[in-house]
């Protein structure tokens, strides 16, 4: 002060209040980072369990928990890539019509027994053998270092014997396929399922249950079978110049030798093959999900006819149609049905239905439902190809019908087997009490003839008195009085 130094002027300023704001700022720093931390480590375990799951699906099934078929291709390509010498063979089961089931009981049913059969196919596979599920309703074992073929007819025999003891009371059958890699020159896993699918599919040619070995000259059959396709699917998608149309085999009453009724029997004139047989053509339609448009179409056609004997006034005589199961099973059958008769202006009372008694294996009350309905709009029910397969006496008295056709194969053991000559005036009389019409088919012989109308059968069918005839040779027939008289059959 005035020149003196008197003392030190000391400036302070508290820091406490900015520590603790850098503290406060840090802190909130540390746990922000913490928290993105977390975060991050939370999304990336998240992600990494999605991913995890999902490359489980990519590699198991989502129902069953097995190896799937990407699993299975992965498995055998690098096999096939490794250039791997032991004997290696695939043996693929398939659920035949597992479909059907699905359609009648629900999904729900169908994989509970599903995961049934690979529990016990799991029980079959043992040592170098893996069980893999591809699809819903196949299953392939990829064999390693078998021994001989004798094994692999072992494995296949093993599972035919599981699956039909699980299937034996469903409408689903069982089939094996059996694919030897051993000198194939196989490349591509898809390319031995492939083969296992036609040998599956030579299988069921041959039965419910069987088994068969993929060879080369089973190729031929897969390529008839894509053709047939193709012309159905041209057929469907232009009508009026399908090469599919009908033909009509006359019912002969014969109380009076007089036409009844026609059944209308499908025909397929293929651009490769000619004239190709219903039976084969129907199931092609059946495996390609076409069985329904076709139904369809076949029904327009019948209908179509029922109308032209309407319009002339050919009264008394009906004209059948051939349903086939998986139609049947159809929540929209009988409106559809109905609404195609109705189209075609042609009373409902003209028409008849054909149907197997399998349809019924799988729910009667439903089946039975939908065919009482059919009736009570004037359409009858015939229950076709009696005698074989499922028949019960037993069951039929409680089916919503009008009339039991015998089957062929029963008709052609009348003269050859004793006891048939026993069981057929049982069944007429039996279906008479029950009030159902009966009609015998596959009439050849006058001695056939003879001994059913002893037995009091009602109705014939056959070549004795018709082959199957055009549109044009029906119309004439029944122009010319509708009388038929049962002639010998001509040899071709
Ligand atoms: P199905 O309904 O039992 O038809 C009877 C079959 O026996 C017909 O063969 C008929 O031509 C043949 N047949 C009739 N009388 C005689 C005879 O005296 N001797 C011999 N050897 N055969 C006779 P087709 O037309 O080949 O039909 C075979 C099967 O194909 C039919 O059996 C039926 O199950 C099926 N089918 C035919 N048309 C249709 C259709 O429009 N829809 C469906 N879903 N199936 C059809
Ligand atoms: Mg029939
Ligand atoms: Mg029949």
């Amino acid at each position: 002060m005035k020149g003196e130094v008197i003392g030190r002027l000391i400036l302070g300023h508290d820091l406490a209040e900015t520590d603790a704001l850098i503290r406060y700022v840090s802190n909130v720093w540390v746990v922000a980072l913490v928290l993105i931390y977390v975060m991050i480590a939370v999304m990336v375990y998240s992600g990494y369990q999605r991913n995890r799951i999902l490359s489980h699906y990519a590699y198991f099934d989502m129902v069953s928990g097995m190896p799937n078929r990407r699993y299975f291709a992965e498995c055998v390509a690098e096999d096939l890539a490794r250039g791997e010498k032991a004997p290696r063979a695939v043996v693929v089961a398939n659920l035949a019509n597992f479909k059907m089931l699905n359609a009648s009981y629900g999904c729900q049913y169908g994989e509970r027994l599903v995961q049934l059969i690979l529990a016990h196919l799991s029980r079959v596979c043992i040592g170098r053998c893996r069980l893999f599920h591809l699809s819903v309703d196949r299953f392939a074992f990829y064999v390693g270092d078998y021994t001989s073929r004798e094994e692999l007819i072992g494995l296949g025999g093993r599972v035919l014997g599981l699956l039909k003891d699980e299937l034996s009371s469903q409408p689903v059958g069982g089939n094996v396929g059996i694919v030897e890699l051993q000198g194939g020159g196989y490349r591509d896993p898809d390319e031995i399922l492939r083969n296992a699918f036609i040998a599956i599919d030579q299988a069921s040619r041959q039965g419910r249950f069987g088994y068969c070995f993929f060879d080369r000259s089973m190729e031929g059959a897969v390529q008839r079978e894509d053709q047939i396709e193709r012309e159905l699917r041209q057929a469907l998608a232009d009508p009026e110049q399908s090469q599919v149309f009908l033909v009509f085999q006359p019912k002969i009453d014969l109380a009076d030798d007089r036409i009844v009724g026609f059944e209308a029997l499908a025909r397929l004139n293929s651009e490769v093959f000619g004239p190709v047989s219903p039976m084969e053509f129907v199931e092609v339609a059946e495996k390609k999900m076409l069985i329904v448009p076709l139904s369809n179409l076949i029904l327009r056609m019948a209908g179509r006819f029922a109308r032209i004997l309407e319009d002339r006034g050919l009264d008394g005589v009906k004209v059948a149609v051939n349903i086939s199961g998986l139609q049947l099973l159809r929540d929209d059958f009988t409106d559809t049905v109905l609404r195609l008769v109705g189209e075609s202006g042609a009373p409902a009372s003209r028409i008849e239905l054909e149907i197997t008694e399998s349809v019924f294996l799988n729910d009667y009350d439903l089946v039975n439902g939908r065919l009482q309905r059919l009736r009570e709009n004037g359409i009858e029910i015939m229950l076709d190809d009696f005698g074989v397969g499922y028949s019960s006496l037993s069951r039929v008295r409680d089916l919503c019908i009008d009339a039991v056709k015998i089957d062929k194969s029963f008709v052609d053991r009348i003269l050859s087997e004793e006891k048939e000559r026993i069981v057929i005036p049982d069944i007429i009389s039996m279906c008479h009490r029950l009030d159902y019409k009966v009609v015998a088919e596959g009439v050849e012989t006058a001695e056939q003839k003879d001994y059913l109308l002893q037995a009091g059968c009602d109705v014939m069918q056959g070549y004795l008195y018709s082959k199957p005839l055009s549109q044009d040779e029906a119309l004439k027939c029944l122009q010319a009085g509708g009388i038929l008289h049962a002639t010998a059959p001509d040899p071709a």
